[in-house]
């Protein structure tokens, strides 16, 4: 049995006291919601201040990145020790706008997959084709990649660790969600994927989330595929009303 798991990720989004009015808003409305693991990821800002708001409900927090050293001259970045320290139980790695904007390589997504475990967080490790890739007919080829790199060298055991985001960049913020067949069929290659790299009970295990446009109205279809075991959400998770309802997508 997975645990579905429905995380949002609330981008650049919100200052300290909107974060902390976002999770106090939510809060009541996931109270009763048993069987899914709820996260929220704020900005790096407001982790520590979301920590004292969440303490004690179901609600777990999470990093949007995070970097692979554990301290020294590396300014701007933030270590995985770091964001145990402010609260957090995960982080995101290698969201698409970080590979598109910021530079992130499978390589960097590896390092960082490695050093958040390596701290205690649970890494959630995004994954996903541009549109011009799924119209050459290269979804497979392309997250075979990202899933190759970002796993690479990671012990069977460490994927009690890893979330996986299948996140297709074309969905992103768009208003067009893949279909849950389009998602389904990628979700059921990322496992196949997992059996082949670790080993099938590994594959079993792991939770493959879906991210693009999820909505409300939408979730229901998508969490009825038998290999999508959760959604990262980006605009919907911004208010507490629609975020709950999608964690709610069982009730
Ligand atoms: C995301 O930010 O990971 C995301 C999926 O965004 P949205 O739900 O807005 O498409």
């Amino acid at each position: 049995m997975r645990i579905p798991v429905i995380a949002g990720n609330w981008k650049l989004f919100k200052t300290i006291g909107e974060s902390v009015a976002l999770v106090d808003d939510l809060k009541p409305l996931v109270a009763n919601i048993h069987g899914v693991e709820i996260v929220v990821a704020p900005v790096f800002t407001a982790l520590s201040r979301v920590c004292d708001v969440v303490k004690g409900s179901n609600v777990l927090l999470a990093a949007q990145d995070c970097y692979w050293e554990e301290e020294g001259a590396f300014t701007g970045e933030v270590a995985p020790r770091l964001l145990k320290d402010a609260g957090c139980s995960h982080v995101i790695i290698g969201h698409s706008e970080r590979r598109q904007y910021f530079g992130e390589t499978d390589l960097s997504v590896n390092k960082k997959t490695k050093a958040a475990i390596a701290a205690g967080l649970t890494a959630i490790v995004c994954v996903g084709e541009l549109l011009a890739d799924r119209e050459a007919g290269q979804t497979f080829s392309v997250i075979e990649a990202q899933i190759q790199g970002g796993l690479a060298g990671l012990e069977a055991n460490s994927l009690r660790h890893v979330i996986v985001a299948y996140e297709p960049v074309w969905a992103i913020g768009t208003g067009k969600t893949a279909s849950d067949a389009q998602a389904q069929e990628v979700h059921a290659f990322i496992r196949q994927l997992i059996v082949s790299l670790f080993n099938q009970s590994v594959a079993d295990a792991v939770r493959i989330l879906y991210g693009g446009s999820v909505k409300p109205d939408n979730v229901k279809g998508l969490m009825s595929q038998p290999d999508i075991d959760g959604a990262l959400v980006g605009g919907a998770s911004l208010k507490a009303e629609s975020f709950a309802a999608i964690v709610g997508f069982d009730s």
